[in-house]
């Protein structure tokens, strides 16, 4: 059976063009691109040019590119870093729907001696800039706050937020893993100083991701070593996986516009279906500021896992939630920030396509779906059964 895939916010498939980018860097050019011979320098140039693929997706200087594992590791370069480089006298400020990859080293900053805010959202998932403020108000600070949220995909209005930071004197990271490659993102118009990406959710293999650092930025090293990455990230080059990124980079930037549309026409049709077809189910998230390939949808009173169990027998895989927080059962923290009740949090659902994803595809879910909320609730403890 073919699977339809709709978890493209928990990973994407790599996309042909990249695999094929990739191969020589595994059968002839495998070089060290630290060597000082003609057999290493060479890959070194495809090290660059994907530097400055990447770069112009975000419209960045290539200087201002250093390649890492994952978003994960991103992540606590910047917070990690920056928090390193400024010292304790630096508050930390986060949102509370941020990914794991965020809130795991705010926090452990804040058990180190830095004072941590986490901000709050309203019902809609948008932040709540008045405590925003106020935060930025309590001292200098280094900021963390995701571009599009992993699991309702409601985007948050960076531009006024680091607008907020920079006039405050802080310094501003965003998480944009999620909206790299969705919509566009440009920062020489937006006073980001740090921005992290990861190549599994552009059609890139996982274990290759990107911090973007503004020239400038005071951030410590956080892995130490050789000179790689202008000494700003030690450690062997990982070459197939960097022009892998870089090509995938090229490819998004290109698609962009298909994101935007077809992508969103899609996800619309799928959102429109359900909320026609199911009855008691409900949208999670800002409906207007959301990325176009991403649907979080409750079906109240049942299980999101005995949904995605039986999509799954039917093909189709979806997600409840993050990829990271699910299999431990433990409702969304997002969700939960949001005040989203109870009953929806534990029947949500999250939909994520791709520009994969056919109109077909799109057709066959929403046949699939009804006949199983409809199952699920029949036998559910919690609908009030009639008579
Ligand atoms: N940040 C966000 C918003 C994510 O959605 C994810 C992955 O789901 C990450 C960070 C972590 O990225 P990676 O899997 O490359 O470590």
């Amino acid at each position: 059976m073919k699977t339809i895939y709709l978890d493209n916010n928990a990973t994407s498939a790599v996309a042909p063009e990249v695999i094929e980018a990739m191969m020589p860097f595994f059968r002839d050019q495998w070089g060290n691109p630290s060597s000082m011979h003609a057999f290493g320098g060479e890959v070194k140039k495809h090290i660059d040019l994907a530097r400055s693929q990447v770069a112009e997706l975000i419209h960045a200087d290539p200087s201002e590119i250093i390649f890492t594992s994952c978003g994960t590791e991103s992540d606590n370069m910047a917070i990690r870093g920056a928090a390193e480089a400024l010292g304790p006298r630096y508050n930390i400020i986060t949102t509370r729907v941020e990914h794991p990859a965020v809130l795991g080293p705010c926090r452990y900053l804040g058990e180190r001696g830095h004072r941590v805010h986490e901000i709050g959202v309203d019902s809609a998932g948008q932040l709540d800039l008045v405590q925003l403020g106020e935060a930025l108000r309590d001292g200098p600070a280094v900021v963390s706050v995701m571009w599009a949220n992993n699991e309702t995909g409601v985007i948050f209005p960076i531009p006024e937020i680091a607008a907020m930071v920079k006039a405050a004197g802080g310094i501003m990271h965003t998480d944009a893993v999620q909206a790299v490659g969705k919509m566009p993102i440009d920062v020489r118009k937006i006073p980001v100083d740090m921005l992290s990406l990861s190549g599994h959710k552009i059609h890139a293999p996982k274990g290759i991701g990107v911090l973007y650092v503004r020239k400038g930025t005071r951030l410590q090293p956080y892995m130490l070593g050789g000179h790689q990455e202008d000494s700003r990230r030690a450690g062997t080059e990982n070459v197939p996986y960097i022009v892998g990124l870089g090509r995938a980079a090229e490819l998004a930037g290109a698609s962009i516009g298909r994101e935007m549309t077809t992508v969103a026409a899609l996800r619309d049709r799928l959102e429109a279906g359900f909320l026609a077809t199911c009855p008691d189910s409900r949208v999670n998230g800002d409906r207007v500021n959301r990325l176009p390939n991403t649907l979080n949808i409750s079906f109240e009173y049942i299980e999101g896992e005995s949904i995605l169990y039986m999509m799954s027998d039917v093909g189709i895989a979806a997600s409840s939630g993050s990829a990271c927080t699910s299999g431990s059962l433990e409702p969304s923290h997002v969700l939960r920030a949001m005040g989203v009740p109870f009953t929806a949090v534990h029947g949500s659902v999250r939909f994520s396509l791709s520009r994969f994803t056919t109109a077909e595809e799109i057709e066959y879910t929403l046949k699939s779906l009804p006949p199983i909320i409809a199952k699920l609730r029949a036998i559910s403890p919690f609908v009030k059964k009639s008579g």
